[in-house]
């Protein structure tokens, strides 16, 4: 029984490498349906209005706000120019209050401006590095946003694990502007990226061959460079650079064909965002703990291998999270030590046997593989699209990869890098570089608040 309906797992999950590049074939088409006109695509591709990325010739003072998943980070840097790079940085990370994301816009952003204010009061104590100019600030906001101009955007929706209605729809930069005002804060909002944006601006600034941002944390969602020109949909005038960043948003990626289970389908079913983000539900830190626990439920209400337990934290949504799996799919103990402990102490599940444990790692495997897997043919997709996977143009290309599910979770990430070669064959670790970014997503912000007031 429970033999089986792990088998059952494993075929519903299996990505051959045929579908992987299929699954690379349709994000590249997407792409270009997203680039043709508004709404010709799910995958958005948006505009960012980012048509310069920092050069490394940055100079001056700038702070940086990031908003994405769970915490929210504030930073300060001195940027050197002349290829000095970063002279100095600080960030403080705050954790949101749970009730603030499902409350009301405004309730958020004082929340936010009140944390930056107390961050800038304590960094600008005593010091001149100001010099009475008015501060400028780059915000990462993660979220999904239709864009006017670099420094102002309308939240089309939220992910993740937030839900305030009554913020869809307004310009999220004049929300924090005027939550700002209302601390006192002087400080102009100079860039509105994501961290996708910022991530491919931080490692820009230090690399000229990057030509793509992604983040692997809380959700999921890539941003690249693309030709003006190659963008149909855009009616402006075209900038000076001839190049564009676009923000793809392919957390709401979908393919027919792509291996979703009946456990991907309930997880959905019952999500804030039914029918959204699929492939971000299929690969992101968010959703990979919750679709495991679902199997475990399963397993122990359809066999007895767990015993007599009690089910309430096993049916508790959420409550096996990412790092969870991730420390029992990394268990190299003989007997599984860590599985145990994790099965004990997060779901109540005791004196489980070795064949068990093992069964609970294979399940592990399965979910962090499919999803390291989709997650590459994300990127070979990009690659295609771009005619950099080495059937046209072999010039360097380096992807900067972000998120603490690529960060933390070695198996997930080596095996999304594995399988990109696997993709692209041996030959392209020649010219195409997966690299870790390390935070990109807050100080990418703060240099594209640099590279736009260089030319203010
Ligand atoms: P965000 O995406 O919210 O900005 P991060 O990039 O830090 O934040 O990613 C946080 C996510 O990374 C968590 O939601 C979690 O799923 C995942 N994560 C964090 N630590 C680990 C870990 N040790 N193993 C696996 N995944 C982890
Ligand atoms: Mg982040």
């Amino acid at each position: 029984m429970a033999e089986q309906l792990v088998a059952d797992l494993r075929e519903k999950c299996d990505t051959p490498v045929s579908l992987l590049r299929d699954v690379a074939a349709a994000m590249a088409d997407e792409m270009c349906a997203g680039l043709e006109k508004e709404g010709g695509s799910r995958v958005k591709m948006l505009l960012s209005y980012v048509d310069k990325l920092p050069t490394g010739r940055e100079d001056g003072l700038f702070y940086g706000l990031d908003l994405g998943g769970t915490n929210f980070r504030v930073l300060k840097v001195q940027l050197g120019g002349n290829d000095k790079h970063v002279i100095s940085r600080e960030s403080r990370e705050v954790a949101i209050p749970p009730h603030l994301m499902s409350g009301s816009s405004s309730e958020l952003f004082a929340f936010i401006a009140s944390e930056l204010a107390k961050f800038v009061t304590d960094e600008e104590k005593g010091t001149s590095l100001s010099n009475g100019k008015k501060l400028e600030l780059g915000f990462t906001f993660s979220f999904p946003v239709r864009q006017r101009s670099v420094a102002s955007g309308t939240l089309v929706k939220w992910t993740k694990a937030f839900s305030i209605e009554d913020a869809v729809g307004k310009d999220v930069v004049a929300e924090l502007q005027t939550a700002m005002q209302k601390q006192g804060l002087d400080m102009h909002v100079a860039a509105l990226i994501n961290d996708a944006v910022g991530t491919l601006a931080g490692a820009r600034y230090y690399d000229e061959d990057v030509v793509a941002g992604v983040i692997f944390g809380t959700g999921t969602n890539a941003a690249y460079v693309e030709k003006a020109n190659a963008i149909p949909k855009w009616e402006g005038e075209l900038p000076n650079s001839g190049e564009m960043v676009i923000n793809m948003e392919w957390g709401n990626f979908y393919w027919r064909h792509l291996p979703v289970t009946e456990y991907d389908e309930a997880l959905d079913n019952e999500s804030l965002n039914p029918g959204e983000q699929i492939y971000e539900k299929l690969t992101s830190g968010m959703y990979l703990g919750e679709i495991v626990r679902r199997v475990l439920l399963k397993l122990s209400l359809q066999s007895a291998i767990f015993g007599e337990i009690d089910h309430t934290k096993l049916k508790t949504h959420f409550h096996l999270r990412t790092p969870h799996i991730s420390a029992m799919h990394h268990d190299e103990t003989p007997d599984l030590k860590i599985v145990a402990e994790k099965l004990e102490e997060t779901l109540g599940i005791a004196g489980t046997s070795l064949e068990t444990r093992k069964m609970v790692v294979e399940i592990c495997d399965i979910v962090a593989r499919r999803a390291a897997r989709l997650a590459a043919a994300g990127l070979a997709g990009i690659l295609k699209k771009l005619g950099r996977d080495g059937s046209v143009d072999k010039r360097r290309s380096v992807i900067a990869i972000d998120g603490g599910l690529f960060e933390h979770y070695a198996k997930f990430s080596k095996c999304l890098e594995t399988t990109l070669n696997e993709l692209l064959g041996e030959e392209s670790l020649k010219f195409i570089i997966v690299k870790h970014a390390d935070d990109g997503s807050g100080i990418g912000a703060a240099l594209i608040a640099a590279s736009q007031s260089q030319y203010r």
